[in-house]
């Protein structure tokens, strides 16, 4: 038997925000192993966990104890991060609006691959607008994107000072620092919120972990 191979085009609809996409010649991928194949074996579902607050607020500490946790559960997981981002897929990018903008839609679509992929993406970076958090909410299903905000106030974002990144925002060293001198947009209704100067970092992770139970995002209701 021969395999007809006809993949059908993809047409406006097929995808939200197909208005930004320039090629009108593209074609539906039409892998012969679905995202659902992939979560039956994988034993769970994948989706996209994307922490979102000020630098030093918890972010990147919560993301990699989540990992650790999912990981010894067998489970297909990966973290993006703001500074590895930077480094590769974004170096060409700064911290004006349109780079931040662009910065977080390349995330956005990085995170997406690899939930299509059948992989738990845990995403931890600031991502101060609204509008660019809204942007990756709206191109994958609903339901799967969670939108977690690590909540510190400042004054205690700027004591941790974690990279030392305040001090020298502070003194003028670096420009648009998100909370000094660029703004951060609060989640309206993330979600999770995680206050992590209530929180330890096991409990921080443990709210989420009741939260992915109790909204069925592991197959086996016994988990957690
Ligand atoms: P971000 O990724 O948001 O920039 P980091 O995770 O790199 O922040 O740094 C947060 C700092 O705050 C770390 O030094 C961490 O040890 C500290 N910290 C103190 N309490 C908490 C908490 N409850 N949750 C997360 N981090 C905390």
């Amino acid at each position: 038997m021969t395999f007809r191979f006809d993949p059908p085009k993809l047409v406006d609809n097929d995808y939200k925000l197909t208005k930004s996409v320039k090629s009108r010649d593209l074609f539906k991928p039409t892998g012969l192993i679905t995202r659902q194949n992939r979560e039956a074996r994988n034993r769970h579902r994948s989706y996209i966990i994307w922490l979102t607050g000020l630098s030093g607020s918890g972010k990147s500490t919560i993301a990699r104890e989540l990992e650790r946790v999912l990981f010894e559960k067998k489970y297909q997981v990966m973290i993006l991060d703001g500074d590895i981002v930077r480094h590769g897929l974004n170096s060409d990018l700064g911290f004006s609006l349109e780079d931040r903008k662009e910065n977080i839609r390349r995330i956005g679509e990085t995170a997406r691959l690899l939930m299509e992929a059948g992989i738990i993406t845990i995403c931890a970076f600031i991502s101060p607008y609204s509008s660019d958090r809204k942007r990756v909410r709206e191109i994958v299903p609903e339901g799967e994107f969670i939108e977690i905000f690590v909540d510190c106030p400042l004054e205690e974002c700027e004591r941790r000072d974690p990279k030392g990144l305040y001090k020298k925002a502070r003194s003028g060293l670096i420009k648009n620092f998100t909370g000094i001198d660029d703004p951060f947009e609060m989640p309206n209704k993330p979600e999770i919120l995680i206050d992590t100067q209530k929180l330890t970092v096991e409990e921080s992770v443990n709210k989420i972990l009741k939260y992915l139970s109790k909204n069925s995002y592991f197959l086996d209701p016994a988990e957690v």
